[in-house]
């Protein structure tokens, strides 16, 4: 599970030095944030982020100055679970310059459809609030990493 919850503003995120709760806006996403409380500096998202809605998806992939790796995947998807410690890799290793995001497709079907996501997992980039890149399979970091690396 996530530790970074998003909303329809930013990523949220605990304060590893203080603990207190901040809000990474969206916009603001690959230039340095700070604590609001104690001021230290905060690190880049370094794990995938569970999108829990079709707003906060819309929020994320429209505002994010960072280009956003998108892993549409389904509970049920024996393939998806191998991807899901690959991805864990690529967003650690990718940290500050991608936002990696998750799509449960039994969760937010809706987005599945929009995008043609017909098998999965399919990754997708985004860039700007478009999509430019879509691709269907499961792959291993290295791979996920080369079809990322265009779009950083
Ligand atoms: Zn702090």
């Amino acid at each position: 599970m996530s530790n970074i919850e998003s909303d329809n503003r930013g990523l949220l995120l605990a304060c590893p030095n203080c603990g207190k709760r901040n809000r990474l806006k969206y916009e603001g996403l690959g230039q340095t944030f700070r604590c609001a409380q104690c001021k230290n500096e905060l690190p880049s998202p370094r794990e995938p982020i569970d999108i829990k809605s079709d707003l906060v998806f819309d929020a994320l992939t429209s505002r994010s100055t960072l280009p956003v790796l998108v892993d549409f995947w389904a509970p049920w998807c024996g393939p998806c679970k191998m991807v899901a410690p690959e991805l864990v890799k690529v967003a650690a290793e990718t940290s500050g310059h991608f936002v990696v995001a998750k799509v449960n497709t039994e969760q937010l079907p809706s987005l599945a459809r929009r995008f043609r996501v017909t098998a999965i997992p399919t990754m997708a980039v985004f860039k700007g609030g478009i999509e430019v890149a879509h691709q269907a399979g499961a792959m291993p970091a290295p791979a996920i990493r080369k079809f990322v690396e265009p779009w950083r």
